[in-house]
């Protein structure tokens, strides 16, 4: 297990930190999204302190947890960040990140983020494709810049996880075929307006091995001593992201075993002269939060029961993505029988649901709450059936601070214009 889960039941009532959810509930509303501050900065810690003494760096990925509040918590304790858009960009810079410490990754940059990315002097972009080379490489000329590149280069190999959260693949999108690498590396070179500063991967999410990491590793390691062979420098290795966490049953390596893999295996190889980067997102922030839901209807049924709740898939979209699992636990746990339910939320689709056979003695009106929804929780998360988005608090200690105030209907409807008459 990466992390002690933050959330106790203190005297019946589950607590996060020093503060009852029931008491957040009562002030903000349900759905809320609740974080633990000392739970994301003890995962940072993890991280920094594994990296201690070494030339590592910790870019923080933003897609996983992108509130401001959050990131801020984050660039305090000294991340970089990895971003993979404009909007995430604009987000790292407000949350008081500094761009040089931001590397810039996703397949399909347009050309006007690349500008507002190379004009704000992000670190690296994380290149993709020959397309996206030459693409940057003429927004670079026309800035009158040096693109900083590393290539994305896809190791093929099997992370074993969800098949929609493994990239390393030679089927998924993502990054340039192994075999391709050496060739799109020497084409790097030769455009006028690109600086090669390093090599990343990333081979997928929710990882739970070390091995995965580390047969990726023996391969990118031989085709940066083949790029340097041919003349160009890597400065960097970035190892990406994709730490998996405890949601049920799982035990993945703890954050500093995995640091300390990787950086052993970088210096064995003879490579410990270079930058190391990482780019962490879930196993920050995933068991660091919760979604708190209210049962509305107990519903009792031939074949199932179920208890409809007010949070959704469009408030936590990934049991119904991918069929993820998240624990959920009753907020006051009653005394008395558990009944087998299948948690579900109003959404008028039958992909609506949070968890499936869950024994839980419940009544209406009772709060849930849905563990590890800190990663790729509130990110994913939507206006489907027009609902408004959840609010956001972290809590530190006794103190609460709202980290987003919960959407209006009038935010929701603000951009619609209706026709002329
Ligand atoms: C999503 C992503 C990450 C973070 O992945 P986690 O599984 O949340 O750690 C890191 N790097 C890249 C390029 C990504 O796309």
């Amino acid at each position: 297990m990466t992390m002690a889960r933050p959330f106790e039941y203190i005297d019946g009532a589950l607590h996060v930190e020093n503060v009852p959810l029931a008491s957040l509930a009562e002030r903000f509303g349900t759905p809320l999204y609740v974080y633990s501050r000392g739970a994301l900065e003890t995962a940072y810690r993890a991280y920094a302190k594994a990296c201690e003494g070494r030339r590592a760096s910790i870019h923080v990925a933003v897609k996983a947890n992108s509130n401001l509040a959050v990131l801020n918590v984050f660039a305090r304790a000294g991340a970089g960040f990895d971003i993979v858009s404009g909007g995430e960009l604009a987000r790292a810079l407000k949350a008081g990140a500094s761009a040089d410490r931001i590397v810039f990754s996703g397949v399909g940059k347009t050309a006007g983020e690349m500008r507002v990315a190379l004009e704000a002097g992000v670190k690296c972009f994380n290149v993709e494709s020959i397309p996206e080379l030459d693409r940057l490489n003429a927004v670079a000329a026309e800035l009158g810049k040096r693109a900083p590149v590393s290539l994305r280069v896809n190791p093929d190999v099997d992370p074993k996880t969800h098949p929609y959260i493994s990239t390393g693949l030679k089927s998924n999108k993502f990054g340039v075929a192994f075999e391709e690498a050496r060739e799109t590396y020497r084409a790097a070179a030769r455009m006028s307006h690109l600086a090669i500063v390093g090599i990343d991967c990333h081979i997928g999410s929710q990882i739970t091995e070390i091995s995965p990491y580390l047969d990726a590793l023996d391969k990118v390691l031989g085709l940066v001593e083949q790029i340097e062979a041919d003349g160009v420098t890597i400065h960097h290795v970035d190892v990406g992201g994709g730490l998996g966490i405890r949601y049920d049953d799982e035990t993945p390596p703890e954050i500093g075993e995995l640091v300390k893999a990787v950086l052993d295996r970088i210096a064995e190889r003879g490579h410990g002269h270079r930058e190391v980067l990482f780019e962490p997102g879930r196993s920050l922030v995933g068991n660091a939060g919760v979604l708190l839901t209210r049962v509305e209807y107990l519903k009792p049924g031939s074949v199932k029961h179920f208890a409809i709740v007010d949070a959704a898939m469009n408030d936590l979209a990934r049991p119904a993505m991918y069929e993820a699992y998240h624990a959920i636990d009753a907020v006051k746990p009653r005394d008395g029988a558990a009944t087998t339910y299948d948690v579900v939320g109003p959404v008028c689709e039958s992909g609506d649901w949070l968890g499936r056979d869950r024994a839980l003695a419940l009544e209406p009106g009772d709060l849930l709450a849905i563990r590890s929804a800190g990663a790729y929780g509130f990110t994913m998360s939507s206006n489907y059936n027009t609902r408004a988005r959840a609010a956001e608090v972290i809590v530190d200690g006794k103190t609460v601070h709202v980290a987003r105030e919960r959407e209006t209907l009038e935010q929701l409807l603000a951009n619609e214009r209706i026709l002329p008459a």
